[in-house]
């Protein structure tokens, strides 16, 4: 990203900052397959530190650090509880099929990015010969599709008491766990404390180039490693990328609070602008979802071009018929760049101008 283009399709478009880079470069490094990359060992430390777990691991990206959890926890032919919108479920390619045989029982997410309680309850298998063994519930915290809604800690002790009840494991994809921490203003250890695994994402809000982190405890991880090296995720002098992710978690962790205001800035300013519909009340992190009405003068996608020709500003359509759009602030979003984006939007949804506009171009 250059520094006149306002990048806005998402958190994981951050590019490292120049302290990173100088700390990349500095990095002690060590084979990390042999357990001797002492950056690596440190990111590691401190991460399971952070999240109140026993150990820590760092993978090559957020699909391989739910994956490798998903598979520790799992045998072929069990099955995982998790939503509809999971990003496990929509976004990793069937990794958890594909390569566990793991089947998912999905449920709907509720508009706070909750699973409901009883649907959990009903959807988890008896002792029968017919059934899968219900083995995993997942969450998402944030939930992306909601908002990036935090799930607060009553309701994760409440899954998490369900899970026990039933002797089922409960893996939290947190790859926003530090936005969550952040909106309901707890610790990322007490969103976890409850879980068996939680998976992290480095590389988003927390601006390092590459990686994840996955948590539990020792006995899980040590699981978690095998199924990392037979995925290809041994990684060598991985120090590199850990130097950047130590400063993800000294420094970016203690800034998303700037991105949450951002986005409420955003939201606040496109929901004053005709043929725009959003919900500012549900916008208590860095996601932000609109809609263009169906009397706009323009199309999402036609938005979307304009934006980016006219103005250097990138924001992808998130679903063309339902005339969707989402946006996510981060690190090299700064409030300017959110004013230049609403005084760009206002001169295109404003109708005479765009009429005007759309006559010059034919
Ligand atoms: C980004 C993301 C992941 C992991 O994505 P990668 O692109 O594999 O790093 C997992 N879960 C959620 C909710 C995410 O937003």
């Amino acid at each position: 990203m250059t520094m006149s283009v306002i990048d806005l399709r998402s958190d994981t478009v951050t590019v490292p900052t120049p302290e990173m880079r100088e700390a990349m470069a500095n990095a002690q490094v060590g084979d990390d397959v042999f357990g001797d990359d002492p950056t690596i060992n440190l990111l590691q430390e401190e991460a399971a530190a952070m999240l109140g777990k026993e150990a820590a691991l760092f993978v090559a990206s957020g699909t391989m650090g739910n994956l490798s959890s998903v598979l520790a926890h799992c045998a072929r032919g069990e099955e995982m509880i998790l939503g509809k919108d999971a990003h496990i479920f929509r976004y990793e390619a069937g990794s958890a099929a594909m390569y566990g045989g793991v089947q998912p029982n999905t449920l709907p997410v509720q508009a706070d990015g909750t699973l409901d309680l009883n649907q959990i309850r009903r959807a988890i298998r008896g002792n029968n010969v017919h059934f899968p063994t219900t083995r995993l519930i997942c969450l998402e915290n944030t939930q992306a599709s909601a908002f990036g809604a935090p799930l607060p800690p009553d309701y994760i002790a409440d899954v998490a008491n369900i899970a026990r009840d039933h002797n089922l494991k409960l893996h939290i994809d947190g790859a926003r766990i530090f936005n969550a921490a952040t909106a309901l203003g707890v610790e990322a250890s007490e969103l976890v404390k409850d879980a068996d695994s939680v998976s992290f994402c480095l590389s988003k809000g927390l601006c390092a180039p590459v990686g994840s982190v996955v948590a539990g405890s020792r006995e899980f991880i040590e699981r978690a490693h095998r199924v990392r090296k037979s995925l290809g995720g041994g990684m060598r002098q991985a120090g590199i990328l850990a130097a950047a992710g130590l400063i993800s978690l000294r420094k970016m962790t203690r800034r998303l609070h700037e991105d949450h205001a951002t986005a409420r800035q955003f939201a606040e300013g496109i929901a004053q602008m005709p043929y725009i519909r959003t919900d500012v009340s549900r916008v208590k992190t860095n996601i932000v979802y609109f809609n263009l009405t169906a009397d706009a003068p323009i199309a999402v996608d036609e938005l979307s071009a304009r934006l980016k020709a006219d103005h250097g500003i990138l924001m992808r359509p998130y679903d063309v018929s339902e005339r969707s759009v989402r946006v996510l602030t981060h690190y090299w979003i700064k409030p300017e760049h959110v004013e230049r984006t609403l005084s760009a939007m206002r001169a295109l949804l404003d109708p005479v101008r765009a009429g005007r506009e759309r006559l010059s171009a034919d």
